[in-house]
């Protein structure tokens, strides 16, 4: 069933009694040529582009939850590709390339909101280094202008300009950078899938590999064993846990990240703000509720909720930044499972074990890249080589000395 302005009409006039369910409720089959581990955004648009794009059949996506209950339902929505280094910049650009065609791709309304990401900059030093990085985003694609002092009161009025220990001097400002309504994203994809012959498989635990003489036979699950020619992992914050299965120790640590929403307030914040002295970023939804965040919790954990130190130092940040905010009653809050990789970036890669590829590391970020994610990891599978625009996010880059450390942070989670 095609969406249309048309369709919407004539339902309606219906009573909207002829809407279908938005994919199917396939029973596991015994044997697939691709499985894809996790249902969230990066395995929904994995399955997408490999059957779409890649014209591959006999997928399944296995998700042992239900879609969307993971971080692609629980992220603070921001889109952007304001990355410094060669090894991220290209992928994070075709990314918001993606973005921008997405809703037509999927015939899916995904509140996809150009309205603007803003770095903001307290030092001198800071502003050459934003510089430095809005230059080597022109230089892949992308755009970038850097405000000054005034130029950044234009749009944020209300930004605390004159605070003592860090004073606002400027920003870097992305303006195709901004948010999509992040449920909506695992659905469109979802359904898309589906429509090219995917089986979702929801209530389907993967407990197993089956492993024989160095390759991937199929996977154990909590709905029985599923062969299968090549299986693609994409669980983000379970990265870990599920391919130490496999019998492989990834350079990656779990932590909680939480978000944070206000009661519904009049529109105040145009685009999405970042503080540059502290953790904190800030975007307003389309319901008027403030939504941000801040740091990960300092301890690894698979529970997705937060603990209340790191609500404080969230909160502080957001008061040193605009004062304001502390005129506003929070409404809700809660955590997710993130996947840190050591050197905050992300992993696309082939695993020693012939036919079982790995996607994940994605840190705070992975959402934006879910569409080129998704496209990379189903070039990956159906070619055997990497695109284009993953080739520096490889397993091996630890032993290799080829790090991709986008915040010259080094190992440290709590930092990237
Ligand atoms: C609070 C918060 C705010 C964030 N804000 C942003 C942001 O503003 N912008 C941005 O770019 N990124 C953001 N992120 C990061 C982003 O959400 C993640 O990097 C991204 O969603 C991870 O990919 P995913 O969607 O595939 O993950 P998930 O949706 O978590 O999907 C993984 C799936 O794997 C499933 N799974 C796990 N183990 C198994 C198993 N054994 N068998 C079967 N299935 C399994 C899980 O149930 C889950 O559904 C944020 C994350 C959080 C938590």
């Amino acid at each position: 069933m095609r969406y249309s302005a048309f369709k919407l009409l004539t339902e309606g006039l219906r009573g909207h009694t002829g809407w279908k369910p938005v994919w199917r409720d396939p029973a596991p089959q015994a044997k697939y040529d691709y499985i894809i581990v996790g249902g969230g955004g990066h395995g929904l648009a994995t399955a997408h582009y490999l059957s779409k794009v890649y014209k591959k059949s006999r997928i399944a996506v296995l998700e042992k939850g239900w879609i969307g209950g993971g971080n692609v339902g629980r992220n603070t929505t921001i889109i952007r590709s304001n990355y410094l280094l060669d090894g991220n910049e290209p992928l994070y650009e075709f990314s918001l390339k993606l973005w921008e065609g997405l809703e037509q791709d999927l015939n899916y309304n995904a509140m996809v909101s150009q309205r603007g990401i803003l770095n903001l900059c307290h030092s001198d030093a800071q502003r050459d280094a934003y510089r430095r990085r809005g230059n080597a985003m022109r230089l892949n694609g992308a755009d970038a202008e850097l405000l000054d002092q005034g130029q950044v009161r234009e749009i944020a009025p209300f930004l605390d300009f004159e605070n003592a220990r860090f004073p606002i001097k400027g920003g870097l400002l992305q303006r195709r950078g901004g948010t999509v309504r992040h449920d909506a994203v695992a659905w469109g994809y979802a359904r898309s899938a589906d429509n090219h012959g995917v089986d979702i498989i929801q209530n389907c635990e993967v407990t197993g590999f089956k492993i024989e003489t160095g390759a991937i036979k199929g996977v154990k699950t909590s709905r029985g064993y599923i062969g299968a020619k090549k299986v693609g992992v994409a669980v983000a914050g379970s990265s870990s846990r599920v391919m130490a299965m496999a019998g492989l120790r990834l350079p990656i640590e779990s932590h909680v990240l939480q978000a944070f929403v206000s009661e519904g307030l009049k529109p105040v914040i145009p685009g999405v703000i970042t503080f540059g002295a502290g953790h904190f970023y800030i975007s307003q939804s389309d319901k008027g509720g403030l939504v941000f965040g801040g740091d990960i919790d300092g301890y690894n954990s698979y529970a997705q909720r937060g603990n209340l130190p790191v609500v404080e130092d969230v909160l502080e940040g957001g008061m040193a930044l605009m004062p304001m905010i502390g005129r506003a009653r929070l409404l809700r809050m809660w955590g997710g499972l993130m996947d840190m990789s050591m050197d905050g970036s992300p992993f696309i890669d082939k695993t020693p074990i012939e036919g079982l590829y790995f996607n994940g590391g994605w840190c705070y970020g992975g959402f934006k890249a879910t569409p080129a994610s998704g496209y990379v990891f189903a070039h990956l599978l159906a070619t055997d080589t990497p695109h284009k625009t993953a080739t520096a996010l490889r397993l091996d880059r630890f032993r290799t000395g080829a790090m991709i450390d986008e915040k010259g942070a080094g190992a440290q989670p709590n930092l990237h």
